[in-house]
C-alpha cells in the first residue's frame, strides 16, 4: 500500500467540489488516511511549491494556493499515487486531461486545475512530511 498527498486547491473549494473529489476517491477504492481544511500560508505555498521557483507563473501559482481554503487529504491504497492521478487527469485540464478525469471534467485553465496529487514516491513523501508531520508513517 502506498500514501500520496491531495488538495482540493482553493478553486476546487469555492466551487463546492470537494464532495464530488472525495467521492471519486472512494469509488476508486482508496481509503482517507487524514483530511483537513485550512488556509495556505505564504511558507507552505513556498516549500509545496518550490520546484517551480523561477518560472514565470511561479508568483501567481503561490497567490492562487493562498487566496482560500484548500482540502487536504491523505489518501492510500495499492498503487495510490498513480490511481490518483489518474482520477485528477493531466496537468492542462483542456490539452492533457481526459474527458471523465476530475479536471477534464471541472476545469478549463492549467492553473485552475481543481486538485493536485503527489507525482512520485519521493514527491509523496516530501509533501506528506510538509503538510502531515504528525502522522504515522
Ligand atoms: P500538481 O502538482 O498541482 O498536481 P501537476 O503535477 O499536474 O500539478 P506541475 O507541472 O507540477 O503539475 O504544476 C504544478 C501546478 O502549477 C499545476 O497544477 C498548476 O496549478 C500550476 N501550473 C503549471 N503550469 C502552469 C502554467 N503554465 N501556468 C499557470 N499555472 C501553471
Amino acid at each position: 500500500s502506498e500514501r500520496t498527498l491531495v488538495l482540493v486547491k482553493p478553486d476546487g473549494v469555492e466551487r463546492g467540489l470537494v464532495g464530488e473529489v472525495i467521492s471519486r476517491i472512494e469509488r476508486k477504492g482508496l481509503k482517507l488516511a487524514a483530511m483537513d481544511l485550512r488556509q495556505v500560508d505564504r511558507k507552505l505555498a513556498e516549500q509545496h511549491y518550490a520546484e517551480h521557483d523561477g518560472k514565470p507563473f511561479f508568483e501567481s501559482l503561490l497567490e492562487f494556493i493562498t487566496s482560500g481554503p484548500v482540502l487536504a487529504a491523505v489518501v492510500e491504497g495499492p498503487r495510490a499515487i498513480s490511481a490518483f492521478r489518474q482520477i485528477a487527469g493531466g496537468t492542462d485540464p483542456v490539452d492533457k486531461a481526459e474527458a471523465g478525469s476530475l479536471r477534464g471534467d471541472y476545469a478549463l485553465e492549467v492553473q485552475y486545475n481543481l486538485v493536485h496529487g503527489s507525482d512520485s514516491p519521493e514527491s509523496a513523501e516530501r509533501e506528506l512530511k510538509l503538510w502531515f508531520p504528525d502522522l504515522q508513517a
